[in-house]
């Protein structure tokens, strides 16, 4: 199968590589469309690891990926050759204590493409489990659908949120991650969104969307922002999602009283905040890791095209010029929010 594969830090090579495919009757073939190349996966080529997770062998990137079914097994029900899909990159074992307390994303035994030592979808084929499978309406295209990964994550972290109708909602970091916070929000019916950032591009890319309001952080004070926007009051729902530790601080001067933090970001080590300013408020704290059972919200929201995806998508490379790809997305060019590779060119 051909394959990206990261050799080892910082070397990354366009080659055949063996690949397990043998197929159980809940799986589905998939040959791949599009694969989005992620932030992890950039910090796996340039560093290696990821905390605890170490490269130590050769592994096949990528985890966004859309595709178009060629096969499925004996007990398949609703998927079929030839659907076009987008998958869920994670497969935990169901049997385990944590997956049948409902929180199959934290399961320590998940399988998740492209974190080592499991081997990601930059391939022409993978064989997946079709409850991780979802279909694609036609009115939502390949490219969209390998898009649907950050945007799980986004939703997620909405859901966790538990957004109200016309709440007031700031974002902290206007990466893709934070876009797709700041989509999904305004999806959970958000009345208005504050992004901010220190990217002049990036806030200009996330202001094109009606409803958020870019806010570049090296002009001013957010918390006084927020304060003009709200009479004072402050965000129904404050997202972090810049990962970075300057955020914490006075983080919940941007926060309505009884209001929610969700901690979408991660930062590179402990960051400390302060626990009584989130007393006075009696802050609500939520976490998110990946997410869970939000794949097929996701597809009907594309569907419904009450959310557009399609402008976050900066360049599409082919599968060949997967290295090229690789090395621009590590450059983190200001303007690029997603870039994607092309795997099957036929595939629309
Ligand atoms: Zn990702």
């Amino acid at each position: 199968m051909r394959a990206l594969v990261l050799e080892e830090k910082l070397r990354l090579s366009m080659r055949e590589i063996e690949l397990p495919m043998n197929m159980g009757p809940r799986d589905v073939r998939i040959r791949i469309a599009r694969v989005g190349i992620c932030g992890s996966d950039v910090h796996y080529y340039k560093h290696g690891r990821i905390g605890p997770f170490v490269v130590n062998e050769p592994m096949v990137l990528g985890h966004e990926a859309s595709g178009v079914v060629t096969a499925v097994g004996d007990e398949v029900q609703g998927i079929a050759p030839g659907d076009r899909v987008c998958m869920e990159p994670g497969i935990p074992d169901m049997a385990s204590r944590t997956s049948r307390e409902g929180h199959y994303n934290l399961d320590p035994s998940v399988r998740f493409w492209a974190t080592p030592p499991i081997h990601g979808c930059l391939t022409s084929e993978v064989i997946h489990p079709a409850a991780f499978t979802f279909k694609l309406p036609a009115q939502v295209s390949l490219a969209e659908g390998a898009m649907v990964e950050p945007f799980a994550v986004g939703l997620y972290a909405a859901t966790k949120a538990g957004i109200k109708p016309g709440a007031m909602a700031v974002v902290i970091g206007a990466g893709p991650i934070g876009i797709m916070v700041a989509l999904s929000a305004l999806a959970a019916g958000a009345g208005q969104v504050v992004i901010s950032d220190v990217s002049t591009e990036k806030l200009a890319i996330a202001g094109e969307y009606p409803g958020i309001h870019p806010f570049d952080i090296r002009g001013g004070s957010l918390a006084e922002r927020v304060a003009d926007l709200t009479a004072g009051w402050g965000a129904d729902v404050v997202f972090e999602a810049s990962g970075s530790p300057r955020a914490f601080e006075n983080i919940f001067d941007l926060l309505a009283p009884a209001g929610t933090l969700v901690l979408v970001g991660m930062p590179p080590g402990a960051v400390s905040f302060d626990v009584v300013a989130a007393q006075a408020k009696e802050a609500r704290i939520e976490t998110i890791f990946r997410y869970a059972n939000v794949y097929s919200k996701a597809v009907a929201l594309l569907a419904s095209g009450k959310v557009d995806l399609k402008p976050l998508i900066s360049a599409s490379f082919p599968f060949e010029q997967s290295i090229a790809a690789f090395e621009r997305a590590a450059e983190g060019r200001p303007a690029d929010i997603k870039l994607q590779i092309v795997v099957e060119e036929s595939a629309r």
